[in-house]
């Protein structure tokens, strides 16, 4: 893209400021002149006022030539000149750039005369007459200390205004070039190219600013991983289903098909339906929960009432595997979402159902602490292996599948995700074949 003008970072820095130095510089310039010019002009007020002195003394003892006057008593600092007459003074160029017209008539008609110059830079002036001639007694110009000391400051200053601007273009360039860097990392990233990361090594606020940069970009190519890894579990887990229904479906189309074999065909296809129609409305469920699409409706239940109807309600899930549930339920009052806590026991209680052994035992405690309600879920199933441990509550993940085929590794983060919702807390405890045990801990608002 066409950098326009001021819309470059570098260019405002620069002429911001190279323009505050060279007014810095200007400024000092006046300051310093001011300050200094009226000592200058007293002394040398003084010096031609001892020269007049000392010129009208020596002329009244000796008679003088305007030359001799002229190479005798000028020197480095005081310049005296001698005019045969008003006309010469006039014709003289030099003087002209001094004098004003009024102040040479002045010249003419006073005897004596004392004054600055009224142009040039307001040196003093004394002006005579002697023997009939005009002398003139002021400060050497060209060389006198005012106008060296002026010309000294005015190259210092240039010096450090002209050096400055070229050490301030260079300064610019090293921390807007960092800038420039950020600028074209972002653009990267908005075409969704996250692997971009800019190597800083300073510690300074924009090292910081790149260092946070890179965080961003970290975060959103995790965020990325874990969009494409979803996107490819929820593919994957509704292909399986849907592929053994289209092969199923195919085979009891066939007319000659015994029976029996008829039914187990239909009976798997019925199963699968139902795995499919799970799995939308956990994924429903789930989605529902992270958007916080359902507003919720808090009315005050029995937590140990809700439990013993959840175990009633998977009858047929233990009853098949001879279960026993050991059960210390306190009566507790509870005030939240009767629904989403009622999933809460379905899936904890169906996965230690599920993750028992024929004829296990489920032991279920639940009591209140003070503001604390605690509910314990223990079985002595399979238990989960210590590096399975860190992954139990992520999405879609379902453990040995190998044990089981049933679930879609939904249950857990949705039980997370609700408890979360509550303002409680689930943590577990699990021995690979000794059983596992889920803490959930709610606090009555
Ligand atoms: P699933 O639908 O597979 O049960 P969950 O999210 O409920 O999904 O559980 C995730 C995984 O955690 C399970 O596949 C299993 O490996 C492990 N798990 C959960 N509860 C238990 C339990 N009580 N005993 C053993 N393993 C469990």
């Amino acid at each position: 893209m066409k950098k326009r003008g001021f819309t470059s970072v570098y260019i405002k820095f620069v002429v911001v400021f190279v323009g505050i130095l060279w007014i810095c510089s200007t400024a000092a310039f006046h300051l310093i002149s001011t300050a200094i010019t009226d000592d200058i002009r007293n002394y040398f007020t003084e010096q031609i006022q001892i020269k007049a002195q000392y010129i009208t003394d020596f002329c009244t003892k000796h008679s003088f030539d305007p030359e001799e006057l002229q190479s005798l008593f000028s020197d480095g600092s005081i310049e005296v000149s001698v005019f045969e007459s008003i006309q010469e003074l006039r014709a003289n160029k030099r003087m002209n750039t001094f004098f004003s017209q009024e102040q040479i008539q002045q010249l003419n008609s006073s005897e004596k005369m004392e004054g600055k110059f009224a142009r040039q830079i307001g040196l003093p002036f004394i002006s005579f007459h002697l023997g009939g001639k005009i002398v003139v007694i002021m400060p050497n110009v060209q060389n006198n200390a005012l106008v060296l000391f002026k010309n000294v400051i005015m190259t210092v200053l240039l010096t450090c205004a002209g050096l400055g601007s070229v050490l301030i273009a260079i300064a610019a360039r090293m921390i807007v070039k960092p800038i420039q860097t950020l600028t074209a990392a972002a653009k990267e990233v908005a075409k969704g190219n996250f692997d971009i990361q800019i190597r800083t090594r300073s510690r300074d606020e924009i090292g910081q600013l790149s260092d946070n940069f890179n965080m961003m970009t970290q975060e959103l190519k995790n965020i990325e991983y874990l969009r494409k890894d979803f996107i490819s579990s929820v593919s994957h887990e509704f292909k399986t289903p849907i592929t053994s229904i289209q092969g199923f479906a195919r085979l009891i189309k066939n007319k000659k098909l015994p029976l029996e074999q008829f039914d187990e065909y239909t009976d798997i296809i019925i199963s699968e339906t139902g795995r499919l129609a799970n799995l939308s409305s956990n994924l429903l469920k789930l989605a529902d929960l992270e958007n916080q699409a359902t507003p919720e409706h808090n009315v005050t239940f029995s937590i140990d009432e809700q439990i013993r109807n959840v175990i009633l309600l998977l009858e047929d899930k233990w009853s098949a595997k001879r279960i026993d549930f050991d059960l210390d339920l306190h009566v507790i009052k509870y005030c939240g979402d009767e629904e989403l806590l009622q999933q809460v026991w379905i899936n904890l209680i169906s996965n230690a159902i599920k993750f028992s052994h024929e004829g296990g035992e489920i032991r279920i405690t639940a009591k209140k602490e003070g503001n604390v309600i605690k509910v314990v879920i223990a079985d002595n199933g399979i238990g989960i292996a210590d590096e399975n441990k860190d992954r139990i509550f992520e999405k879609f993940y379902k453990g040995d599948t190998s044990r089981t085929k049933e679930g879609s590794g939904l249950g857990l983060p949705i039980v997370k995700k609700i408890i979360e919702r509550c303002g409680g807390r689930i943590s577990f405890e699990s021995t690979l074949g000794k059983g596992s045990t889920f803490y959930v801990e709610l606090v009555n608002k």
